[in-house]
């Protein structure tokens, strides 16, 4: 069933999505700050509108994709009020659990419905409609927003009510911010003791070592090709990004009063990172900063 959607926000991961959602043949009125950006949408098949108020007035949906809570926030205060009644909201940033929790608070107050979707799969995912998406709300409400998130994505998973999936994508990403860290400095221990990256991968990656963070995106160059560490470090997944997941882990660590002290340090190490040399740079690239502190030779 076509559907007409209001998509606000049309940056890297917006664009695309939005792009993809009129080439499955449903009404896409798109909004965003940037001019240039709702013109290239524009070239996409979206319906360029005014205002976001303007492209939630006509729209059964309102799918939202922005940098951070303050944004989601403020965008919901400005459209509940110009949404027909009932209007699903589906906000597909990545955003602190509190602030998607007051979202899904707020569009239900404003008689609307919401659901919180987060995505992992990066610009490629969002360009290829291969993402993941982590829901969280009603059942009814990821059953409507479901044919959507499939024409943007290959998975969609139900993750339990309003912060369920902002809680899921963060707690996956704290997992992959602490392996990442932990594989990197089994590597530059192996260098110290005059071991090989190749024995250490082929011994950790069919052992107890085995994970994502080394046997995908493994950190050092030559035991598997694909891996950004091959290509300079150019991201795949940006270290900034993952500062900026691992910050949102450890506001909710706090808040909860979790004691997760890997989880804590690894925000601090990113954070670090991601404002200094990691900058441009996939987030295995603190291999390099692990090295360089160790004063270790590659
Ligand atoms: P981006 O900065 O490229 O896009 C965000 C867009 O929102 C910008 O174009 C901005 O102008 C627009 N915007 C902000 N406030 C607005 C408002 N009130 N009305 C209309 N437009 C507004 O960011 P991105 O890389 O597309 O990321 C978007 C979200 O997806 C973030 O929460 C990010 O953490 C998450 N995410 C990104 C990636 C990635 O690889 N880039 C991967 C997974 C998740």
């Amino acid at each position: 069933m076509s559907r007409t959607v209001a998509f606000i926000g049309l940056g890297h991961m917006g664009g695309p999505m939005a792009a993809n959602l009129a080439k499955a043949g449903h009404r896409i009125l798109g909004h965003d700050l940037v001019p240039a950006l709702v013109e290239a949408a524009a070239g996409q098949g979206v319906e360029p509108a005014g205002s976001a108020a303007e492209a939630v007035a006509g729209a059964d949906l309102v799918i939202s994709m922005l940098p951070a809570g303050r944004h989601v926030l403020g965008l919901y205060d400005d459209i509940l009020g110009a949404a027909r009644p009932g209007t699903l909201f589906v906000d597909c940033s990545t955003i602190d659990v509190a602030d998607a929790r007051t979202a899904h608070e707020q569009a239900v107050a404003a008689g609307m419905r919401a659901l919180d979707a987060p995505v992992s799969g990066g610009v490629v995912g969002a360009e290829a409609a291969t993402l993941t998406f982590m829901a969280g709300g009603g059942e009814a409400e990821f059953a409507e927003a479901e044919p959507l998130l499939a024409a943007m994505g290959k998975r969609a998973v139900h993750c339990g009510g309003a912060g369920a999936g902002q809680a899921a994508k963060i707690c996956n990403n704290m997992i992959l911010g602490v392996s990442m860290i932990a594989v990197s400095e089994a590597f530059v221990l192996a260098e110290s003791l005059g071991l090989s990256h190749q024995a250490l991968y082929d011994v950790a990656s069919t052992a107890s070592g085995q994970c994502w963070a080394l046997t995908v995106n493994c950190p050092v160059p030559g035991p598997v090709p694909g891996s950004p560490a091959n290509r300079d470090y150019r991201p795949g997944f940006a270290a900034p990004l993952m500062a900026k997941d691992l910050g949102l882990a450890a506001n909710a660590l706090r808040e909860g009063g979790v004691r997760a002290e890997l989880g804590l340090r690894a925000a601090e190490l990113y954070a670090a990172y991601a404002e200094g040399d990691g900058a441009d740079e996939d987030f295995s690239g603190i291999v390099r900063t692990i090295r360089k502190q160790s004063g270790e030779k590659p």
